[in-house]
């Protein structure tokens, strides 16, 4: 039983995130989103009610939530899911957490897409399915195939397809890079791991405790994934296709050499993240 307001309640989780090390501004917001978790709250309905006494069983729920934010557990496998391209995925720790910078992935293939009255797509290590997915949904006439080493990955991203409707246009295989799918498509898109291994040591707690370490590390220098995915995508696009993918900081030179070494690929463009972070590389198929 508790007589505490729930803001009271809050203010104490925050203090007990700032003590494992978050900042004071993102204890005050990561408690706030898990309190309004907890409660099934609207943002409005939070901010008329959040000097309410605490209801029956809050805190049950919530001391939970907190003890596992304090282990540095990412909010979105505590909540269970994160928006990607305006929709929301299911997420656990057996999936990367959906990025923002990813989303660029969709606006250039849905653009590369126009040139395609059906276009067949291919998400290479699809994780929680957030690109192949996103795809689907955006482009009624695609469709998806959709890999990925990790088979508890692939349940994870088959319930976002049916949580937003697109099953009978995605198709899931398990298995490396392209799992065995042969036919050429008109897209790759991919967004492997291409974290250098030797960065683990310098990662948020977040990222390097929580997240899977198979879809985040990339061998020495990052690009043992890419280079294969460079190497295989002539044998896997129609001519005029394109591979779009997602890489790290300071990997664009690298990037630039490896599709040089391709004679049936040529760089479009290297696009920058909101950051200005060299960030996607748009590649085509001669
Ligand atoms: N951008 C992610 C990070 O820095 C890495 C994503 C990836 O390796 N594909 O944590």
């Amino acid at each position: 039983m508790t007589d505490s307001t729930i803001v009271e309640l809050v203010t104490r989780a925050a203090a007990s995130l700032e003590a494992a090390g978050l900042t004071a501004i993102d204890a005050r917001q990561d408690a706030s989103v898990l309190a309004r978790h907890v409660l099934g709250w609207t943002l409005e309905h939070w901010l008329g009610h959040q000097r309410d006494t605490a209801p029956e069983g809050f805190e049950a729920t919530f001391t939970p939530a907190i003890a596992r934010r304090v282990t540095r557990e990412p909010v979105a496998y505590i909540v269970g899911e994160r928006e990607f391209y305006w929709r929301a995925f299911t997420v656990t720790s057996a999936v990367l957490i959906p990025r923002p910078e990813t989303e660029m992935i969709i606006d250039i293939a849905i653009v590369a897409s126009g040139a395609y009255r059906y276009p067949q797509i291919i998400d290479v290590g699809t994780g929680s399915g957030c690109i192949a997915v996103t795809m689907a949904a955006e482009l009624p006439l695609a469709t998806v195939v959709a890999t990925d080493i990790s088979a508890p990955a692939l349940i994870v991203a088959a319930s976002n397809a049916r949580r937003h409707g697109v099953t009978d246009r995605v198709a899931f295989r398990h298995g490396a890079f392209f799992g065995g799918y042969d036919e050429p498509v008109d897209l790759i898109l991919s967004n492997p791991p291409y974290v250098p291994d030797r960065d683990r040591a310098t990662m948020a707690p977040e990222v390097e405790g929580h997240e899977p370490a198979k879809a985040l590390f990339g061998g020495g220098d990052g690009l043992d994934c890419v280079r294969s995915l460079v190497a295989l995508a002539p044998d896997h696009l129609r001519p005029g296709g394109r591979l779009i993918f997602e890489f790290g900081q300071g990997q664009a030179p690298r990037i630039k050499q490896l599709i040089a070494c391709q004679p049936a690929l040529h760089l479009e463009e290297i696009r920058e993240d909101l950051q200005g972070i060299p960030r996607i590389a748009i590649v085509t198929r001669r």
